[in-house]
């Protein structure tokens, strides 16, 4: 079988959380291949609320067995609230998760350097979540990561050797995250972990796919955050497109089959940061209001702004998209007019293209009737026609069809065409 991916076309936020709990009946195994607990994927039914941060979003479905694979960095004292937040909502948890064993671990000094080098930046500052992320990876480069599968061997040499590193680079910065408070709850994650599956996942993705099982990889925040492609410095610390599954779980290019690309109907981002068709007025506000846009992990507000097709066809050429799902449709319900960014008004002409000095750019138009009703959950052909021009128009400028429109947070509000 072949390996699909999902993934965010924007910002992060994209609603992929839900998009992944419609879809895990479809397959075998759910995989996360990239990100930490920055992300924060929020899923609705029974009217639960549940957001999940490392745990990939097969959990709550009988069949599924889920992977955290080796591009995850993981923090042992967030893992085990989740897992412990779940099996309160008596969710069979350890049997169904198999976490990497060369998935690197967030240490509790991680953290304390992360809002150290955040704090030196000054009015500079990227925005970091301030959950170790950005560190632990840089020390994964650098060669001198703490990996899940030092948890087998002589841990506490391993985990004392490299806070040691740490404290000398922190010795030259001011901070005020306390290491030995978080400690303690952090040894007790990693006992939970050592008490879980850990294996060579990727022997075991490519086992299973031989042997005809499907899996979906599940992308974390989004492509205009990635690492290589994002709007640097204000990018995540990982490859959040397509390419980073086959890195972060260790399977080939030729085993990919469908990329998802999951995109709002409008944009949203978080933190600092280029974003061409923000807005800073009451359409900015409304889209904050209705579209409750205030981060599942932080509770940061949203930035928000109409969509920028420009962005949109740029994520759907790096990821090699062959699906469209449109979130969030119903946050524009009683708007009169629709925008869509069309193209960008740079140094004196219009450009299709995201240039890499994108600050300067200035966004061009196309105004589309609003639908001004409620909409209906799950047929397309009741949809307002206001609206069908509307996607059809994305479909036609992207030359991909949007087979999915989501209506509202819950499963039951979803239209697959
Ligand atoms: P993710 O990180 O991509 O999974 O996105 P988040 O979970 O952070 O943000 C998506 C938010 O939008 C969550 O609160 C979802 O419950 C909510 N959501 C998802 N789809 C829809 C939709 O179609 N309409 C509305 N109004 N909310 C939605």
């Amino acid at each position: 079988m072949n390996a699909d991916i999902l993934l965010g076309l924007q910002w992060g936020d994209e609603g992929k959380g839900k998009i992944v709990d419609v879809l895990t009946p479809k397959y075998d195994i759910i995989a996360r291949f990239q990100g930490g607990p920055n992300a924060g994927h929020t899923l609705v039914f029974n009217n639960v609320k549940h957001v999940l941060h490392t745990i990939p979003s097969g959990i709550f479905r009988a069949n599924a067995m889920n992977v955290i694979g080796n591009g995850v960095v993981i923090d042992p004292y967030i893992f085990k609230e989740e897992i412990d937040k779940l099996v309160a909502h008596g969710i069979d948890v350890k049997s169904k998760i198999i976490i990497s064993s060369k998935a690197h671990i967030i240490m509790p000094s991680h953290k304390a350097l992360d809002e150290a080098y955040e704090n030196d930046k000054g009015d500079k500052k990227i925005g970091s979540t301030k959950k170790g992320i950005g560190p632990t990876y840089t020390d994964k480069i650098a060669r001198t990561g703490l990996r899940v599968g030092d948890i087998l061997l002589d841990f506490n040499a391993i985990y004392n050797s490299r806070k040691q590193q740490h404290a000398k680079i922190l010795a030259n910065y001011s901070y005020s995250f306390d290491i030995v408070a978080y400690e303690q709850k952090w040894f007790e994650g990693i006992a939970l972990i050592k008490s879980m599956q850990i294996i060579d996942t990727e022997y075991y993705i490519n086992k299973q796919l031989r042997s005809g099982k499907s899996v979906l990889c599940e992308g974390a925040q989004g492509t205009l955050l990635d690492i290589e492609f994002g709007s640097y410095p204000f990018v995540t610390s990982s490859n959040t497109i397509s390419a980073g599954a086959c890195v972060g779980l260790g399977i080939s290019p030729k085993v990919v089959g469908k990329v998802f690309g999951i995109f709002k109907a409008y944009c949203t981002r978080v933190g600092s940061g280029p974003f061409p068709t923000e807005l800073f007025d009451e359409t900015g506000a409304l889209m904050q209001k209705y579209g409750n846009e205030f981060g599942s992990t932080t509770g940061r507000p949203r930035r928000c702004g109409w969509l920028d097709l420009v962005a949109l066809k740029y994520a759907i050429m790096l990821n090699g998209v062959t699906q469209l799902f449109m979130m969030k449709i119903d946050v524009m319900n009683t708007f009169d007019t629709i925008k869509v960014c069309t193209g960008y008004s740079y140094k004196g002409e219009v450009i299709d293209y995201m240039p890499n000095d994108i600050e300067g750019v200035v966004p061009v138009y196309k105004e589309f009737k609003g639908w001004n009703c409620e909409l209906p959950s799950n047929s397309y052909a009741d949809l307002p026609q206001e609206i069908k021009t509307y996607i059809e128009f994305i479909e036609t400028e992207t030359g991909v069809p949007v087979q999915i429109i989501s209506t509202g947070p819950e499963r039951e509000k979803t239209i697959i065409r």
